[in-house]
Order: structure tokens, then C-alpha cells, then sequence
């Protein structure tokens, strides 16, 4: 592993180590320290450049410090920033109603972190499972799956099954049943099961290492839920606004090249969760939609946060929903991610140290050749770093290449480049 004095300067060195000594140790950064962000780039504070490939795990989908976003989030910070939800504000009301437009539903319930959505979902869930389908009191029950990544709350890590996530936080909330992932008879067998509420899913597992399912696995799923009476939850805060190709995750292979159109492919959830893109990155917003029929179960002083539904969240909202549609960045993360995949492919063909790419849109991973608790996905990250190319492994040996959707081909093309060029010079050195 590269030491932090190789690969940067002493003002780096410096920075890295009062985080080092004053901060909590709950990440293990890949050692550049950034002070400014435009568009693809971020730079480091020696002045270096680099593609950030990472978008803070696509809430940079729009780039970063988007001047429409920031814009806004000025104008509003400087007029009026939380009032909370003892009165009504009057941004909220419009955000609302283009929110549930966009994405096709009834209502929108406005929270900040994505987790937070998802404890809203489950939530929204189970009382709609006590109070609209009749199930007994405390006996709801949802299925959820095996490498799920769904956030850090106590309730939200119960179901993980990454032990880092999970141990030693105990005790766990019940409730939940996990079944493999993208494995339709598991789901099949888990809904005959009593008391069954919901299935909460990522239409593409993005923390355990971008697995796309099989192509008629969310439709299928859907449909099952639908015959149980199962609320289908869709958490596409890492797969929603764009990211893969299309508006949602889950509109799967619909053509829609902006605002989805509801065609073909796409099955609606009971409940959209949504977060990180929706505030392009500038700002904590996430989201939960539902139709009237499930949200209007929440009821005054039922659930709610101080921040969720702020002037400034929901302005910051609106503007970076239409950076989306007015940048065709949908249209965009779809060409450049068949671009970006076959490129990966000819890399792979000649080279033994990354195995496979697989993904959707600009939500991409490859494999790197060698056991899951080996460092070289790690080591080549930093190599990419050395490179001008920020990404970082996820689990095991993957590596998530995720850069904004506002990236240009040309852009594109180079960052192939110092992949590969990373990836031959890495292979070089082995073989020295
Ligand atoms: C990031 C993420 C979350 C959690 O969002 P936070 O804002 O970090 O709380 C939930 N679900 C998915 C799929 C995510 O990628």
C-alpha cells in the first residue's frame, strides 16, 4: 500500500492527519485531499486535477458546484433557510408538486439522508400493513436481500449481512426476512410466508458491487408483490435521477429519453425512495413517493424531521431535477455507459488483472482478478489516483467507476485511457 507521504504533499500529509487524529475512524479514505470541485473535476490541494469517478456515490450526478444548483442554493440561503414544518413554507408546496410529476406519483413525504427515506419507507410499510391490509398488530413483516446496502441506522443495519455493517450494533430491530438477491423463486417462497408487508430492493445492489439482476427479475418480483398484495419499495438513492440510463433504475430497458413515459418495461413501485441526486450533491435531500392510497396512512405528528422539507431543500431539489431533463443527462449516461462497457471489454480482453465489467448506464464496476480480501483493487485505485482518476474498491475486489452524467465523450475517452494505461503499468510492475 502506498504511504500517504509518497503519493502527496506536506499540506495533504498535514490535512490527513488532524482527520486522522480528531475524527471518528469510520471510513478509510484513499489518501488525496480535495479543496474544489467543477463538473467531472476535482482538484487536490496542491492544485492537481483528477476525474472524480466516484461522485460521491452518484450524488454528483450532475456535476460538481453546477451553477444552476449552486445558484439557487445561494439565492435561497440568503432569503430564507428552515422554518420547519410548524408552518408552511413557500417553496415546498411547488417543489411537491414537480417532484410527484416527475417521478409519477400521488404524494412525496420530503426527508434529508437517504437513510432516513428508507426508515420513512419501512415505516410508511408497516403501518399501511396494520391499518390497509389487516395484518395483527407488530407482525409485519418485509423482505429484504442478501448484500443489501441500504444504510446505517439500527433498524436499517438489523437486515444487512455484511458483518462490518452489522456486528456488535445489536440488538436488532425484527421484522425482515432476507432471500438472495435476483433470485425470483427465493422471493416466491418468502411471500408465502405469514404477515408478509414488503419487499425492499435495489433494482441494481450498488454498495455490494454494482450486480445488475437478470433482466425480468424486477418485473417478475413486481408482479409477484402485486399477487400478494405486497407493497413493492424500490430504494433507487444510488440508482435513481439518471444514473442508469433512464430515470429510474427500475424503468429497466424503457426508451424514455427524458421524463419517464411509463412505457414498456417499467413497473411502478408502491414506494420510490430517492436520494443523494436529488439535491445534485450541494445539499442533504432525500424523498419518499408513494400513491394517496399508501402515504395517507401517515397522519399529522405521525413522523416528520425538522430539516426534511426546508426552503432551501426544496429549491436546491427543483433546480437540480431540471439540470437532469435540460441536460438530457439520461440520454447521455446511456450512450456513454454502452461507450464506457465496451471499452472496459477490450481491456479485459488483454489483460489478466481485471476479469469482468458489468453495470448499467454510467453505473459501472470491474472485477479485479485475485480473492476478495486481496489489496488490489485498493492498490490500483491509488495507482488510478497517481493517474489523475479518483474511484475507490467497493466490497471485495471491485472497483465502482461512476463519473457525473454531465461527462463528454471526449472526457470519457481519456479516462479509458488512464485506465488502461494504469492498468498496463500495474501489470508491468508484477511482472518486474
Ligand atoms: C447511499 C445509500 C443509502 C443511504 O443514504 P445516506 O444518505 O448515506 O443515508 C441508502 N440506500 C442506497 C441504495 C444507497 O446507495
Amino acid at each position: 500500500m502506498a504511504t500517504q507521504s509518497q503519493v502527496s504533499g506536506g499540506l495533504s500529509n498535514e490535512l490527513m492527519q488532524l482527520e486522522d487524529q480528531y475524527g471518528a475512524h469510520n471510513y478509510h479514505p484513499i489518501p488525496v485531499v480535495l479543496s474544489k470541485g467543477e463538473g467531472v473535476y476535482v482538484w487536490d490541494v496542491d492544485g492537481k486535477r483528477y476525474y472524480d469517478f466516484l461522485s460521491a456515490y452518484s450524488a454528483v450526478n450532475q456535476g460538481h458546484c453546477h451553477p444552476h444548483i449552486v445558484d439557487t442554493l445561494v439565492n435561497q440561503a440568503r432569503t430564507l433557510t428552515l422554518t420547519s414544518r410548524a408552518f408552511y413554507n413557500d417553496a415546498l408546496g411547488s417543489y411537491e408538486k414537480m417532484v410527484t410529476g416527475y417521478f409519477g406519483f400521488d404524494k412525496v413525504l420530503p426527508m434529508n439522508t437517504g437513510a432516513e427515506a428508507v426508515e420513512t419507507a419501512i415505516k410508511l410499510c408497516r403501518k399501511w400493513a396494520y391499518e390497509k391490509k389487516g395484518i395483527s398488530e407488530n407482525e409485519a413483516t418485509i423482505i429484504v436481500c442478501e448484500g443489501n446496502f441500504h444504510g446505517r441506522t439500527t433498524t436499517i443495519v438489523s437486515f444487512s449481512s455484511d458483518p462490518d455493517a452489522k456486528s456488535n450494533f445489536g440488538p436488532y430491530t425484527p421484522g425482515f426476512v432476507r432471500i438472495p438477491y435476483d433470485d425470483i423463486d427465493a422471493l416466491k417462497k418468502a411471500l408465502e410466508l405469514p404477515n408478509i408487508a414488503g419487499f425492499l430492493v435495489e433494482p441494481i445492489q450498488g454498495e455490494a458491487g454494482v450486480y445488475v439482476p437478470d433482466e425480468n427479475f424486477l418485473t417478475s418480483a413486481y408482479e409477484l408483490c402485486k399477487g400478494k398484495n405486497v407493497l413493492f419499495i424500490a430504494d433507487e438513492v444510488q440508482t435513481g435521477i439518471a444514473r442508469t440510463g433512464s430515470l429510474l433504475a427500475m424503468c429497466g430497458n424503457c426508451s424514455c429519453e427524458s421524463k419517464c413515459e411509463r412505457q414498456n418495461t417499467y413497473r411502478k413501485p408502491d414506494i420510490l425512495i430517492l436520494g443523494k441526486a436529488l439535491s445534485g450533491g450541494v445539499y442533504p435531500v432525500s424523498a419518499v413517493l408513494a400513491d394517496d392510497d399508501i402515504m395517507m396512512v401517515i397522519k399529522p405528528g405521525q413522523h416528520g424531521s425538522t430539516f426534511g422539507g426546508n426552503p432551501i431543500a426544496a429549491k436546491v431539489a427543483v433546480a437540480a431535477l431540471e439540470v437532469v431533463e435540460n441536460e438530457n443527462l439520461i440520454g447521455n449516461a446511456r450512450r456513454l455507459g454502452k461507450l464506457f462497457r465496451s471499452e472496459m471489454q477490450r481491456i479485459i480482453d488483454k489483460s489478466d488483472l481485471i476479469v469482468k465489467v458489468r453495470g448499467k448506464g454510467l453505473l459501472n464496476a470491474i472485477v479485479v482478478n485475485g480473492s476478495p480480501d486481496s489489496e488490489t483493487a485498493w492498490n490500483l485505485c491509488v495507482k488510478f489516483m497517481e493517474n489523475g482518476l479518483l474511484a475507490k474498491p467497493t466490497h471485495g475486489n471491485i472497483i465502482r467507476f461512476a463519473p457525473p452524467l454531465v461527462i463528454t465523450e471526449e472526457q470519457l475517452l481519456e479516462c479509458v485511457e488512464i485506465i488502461e494505461k494504469t492498468i498496463q503499468e500495474y501489470e508491468s510492475n508484477l511482472s518486474k
